[in-house]
């Protein structure tokens, strides 16, 4: 094993991984150090993403919505499956199949990439070199030309609601639920108390979300946040805003949860916890005080907008940096800083990352908020279609929701938009591409859509900005 790359990376997660494989494209020769064990105690590639974020949650909420509709929503369209129960092992077992073909798929490409896959922790020391200390033997300096920080991030922990066995757990551990507990308390109504939370609650969980602010997603577009909301409620989530945590005690496998809200000190048992407030980069002893590299007043790792460092050659991506924690802003964070070690320009469009909430119904958004853009001072549009009025939405039995267009008055381009329903996940992709190319409302409301499709609701709200929307009978022009 030669001890010289042209590049190193330090953390092979989606922001990690990618950037090797950028670089190893590029003609690099590539080293990616990561230290993640998987509950088998086996070294996988992958981190957070793979193997306890994006991808178990997402299978987990497929399989729980499967079973949602199998025990009621699938009669409507006269499929009688008789009694359903539900295999939480076999679930499980699924889940863990998948994140070992994931993490499994990208050892193959790093391999297949002649990348240096190397198992144990990795640090940046003065003069831009890298101390590796492998999980077995003996640790070595690296040299490198290039440097790429991406540890990625953990949980923030709660010092009153320590994790306990698989009693009091974070994300990981919420993923590994045996039985479904009867009672389950959430703390934080973030993204992934919200996934992970429907998750238990469609098995039958009565779940109790408990969230110390006022506003329900406040990132999210506020009549989109209050619809999903809604619709959550309706679905048996039990979410209380203004609640905060104070305490909680364990007694013969029982979880005393205490927390204040408007009406004062509160008192709930349940049989499992989840705790869900946030995630903080990962920056403990991956850099000596000598090694030049600085963290911004919130904790990240301080880099320009290319991911730059204070150090020449030495680039910071993902999660510990600032901006949103998304496997895509990691990954694309990774593949800019591959091109621009290798001399060739590249920037990313932060303004264009789109986010999602694999809720049911699903909540994405790109761009502004209506709330942003009337602080800012700015004049505009909205233009809005519900799910309800669409074709495809109502043979599909999912009409809940709706998109939002915001769109500025001078120029008639998209500032944002905001969706609450099905697909949205997928639709937003279509509102990504006009923001990327600053497009007007006009540009998409020429495009022919094709019918009967879901998307045409996205059409329909950017009719809707001019008051031109077909299928609506309220053609008033809004503001
Ligand atoms: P990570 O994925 O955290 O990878 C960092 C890797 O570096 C890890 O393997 C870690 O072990 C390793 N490492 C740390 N320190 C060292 C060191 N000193 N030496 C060597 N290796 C080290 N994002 C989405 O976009 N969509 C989703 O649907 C989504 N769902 C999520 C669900 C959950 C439950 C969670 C927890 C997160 C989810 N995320 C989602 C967020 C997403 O997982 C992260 O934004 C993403 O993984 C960050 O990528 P990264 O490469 O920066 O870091
Ligand atoms: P979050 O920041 O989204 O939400 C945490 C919530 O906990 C906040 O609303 C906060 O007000 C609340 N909170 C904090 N302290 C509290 C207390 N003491 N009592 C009650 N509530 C409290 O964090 P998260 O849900 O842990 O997710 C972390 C990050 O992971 C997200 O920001 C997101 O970027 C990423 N993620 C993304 C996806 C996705 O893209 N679908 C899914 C899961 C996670």
């Amino acid at each position: 094993m030669s001890d010289s790359y042209d590049v190193v990376v330090i953390g092979g997660g989606p922001g990690g991984y990618a950037a090797a494989i950028k670089a190893a494209h590029l003609g690099q020769k590539v080293a990616c150090i990561d230290k993640y064990i998987n509950k088998n105690g086996q070294p996988a590639l992958g981190g957070t993403c793979a193997n306890v974020g994006c991808i178990p949650s997402k299978a987990l909420l497929d399989s729980t919505w499967k079973f949602h509709e199998a025990q009621g929503e699938l009669s409507i369209h006269g499929i009688d499956v008789g009694n359903v129960s539900m295999d939480v092992a076999q679930m499980i077992k699924r889940k863990d199949d998948i994140v070992a073909k994931q993490t499994g798929g990208v050892a193959m490409l790093l391999k297949a990439n002649g990348i240096t896959w190397l198992q144990g922790t990795g640090k940046l020391i003065a003069g831009k070199k890298v101390e590796f200390a492998p999980h077995e033997g003996d640790a070595q300096v690296l040299e490198a030309q290039s440097v790429i920080l991406a540890t990625g991030s953990s949980p923030i922990e709660l010092p009153m609601a320590k994790l306990q066995d698989d009693i009091i757990v974070d994300n990981t551990g919420a993923l590994e639920f045996t039985e479904v507990p009867k009672r389950l308390g959430v703390i934080g109504a973030g993204i992934i108390g919200l996934e992970l939370g429907s998750v238990w609650s469609r098995l039958g969980s009565e779940v109790v979300v408990l969230e110390a602010m006022d506003t329900f997603l406040p990132m999210v577009d506020k009549q989109v946040g209050k619809e999903a909301l809604k619709n959550l409620k309706k679905q048996g989530l039990d979410i209380r805003l203004s609640a905060r945590l104070t305490g909680t005690a364990v007694k013969d496998g029982v979880v005393s949860v205490e927390y204040t809200d408007a009406n004062g000190d509160q008192m709930m048992e349940v049989d499992k916890l989840i705790v869900a407030v946030g995630r903080r980069p990962i920056t403990e002893d991956l850099f000596s005080v000598d090694s030049g590299v600085n963290l911004d007043e919130r904790g990240f790792i301080f880099v320009n907008q290319s991911c730059a460092t204070d150090v020449p050659g030495v680039y910071a991506i993902g999660d510990i940096v600032r901006g949103p924690a998304l496997a895509h802003k990691a990954t694309e964070e990774g593949v800019m800083v591959a091109e621009l070690i290798a001399g060739h320009h590249a920037e990313i469009n932060y303004d264009c990352i789109p986010s999602v909430v694999y809720t049911h119904p699903e909540v994405s958004w790109v761009g502004l908020t209506e709330e942003q853009v009337k602080a800012q001072g700015d004049e505009y549009k909205t233009g809005m279609f519900a799910f309800m009025a669409n074709g495809r939405a109502v043979a599909a039995n999912e009409t809940t929701g709706f998109v939002k267009v915001v769109s500025d008055v001078a120029t008639d381009r998209v500032l944002g938009v905001h969706i609450v329903g099905p697909q949205a996940s997928e639709i937003i992709m279509q509102a990504v591409i006009a923001l990327e190319f600053g497009a007007s409302t006009e540009d998409l409301q020429l495009m022919v859509f094709a019918h009967p499709g879901l998307s045409e609701v996205l059409h329909e709200a950017m009719l809707d900005v001019d008051g031109k929307a077909i299928h609506s009978v309220k053609r008033k022009r809004r503001k």
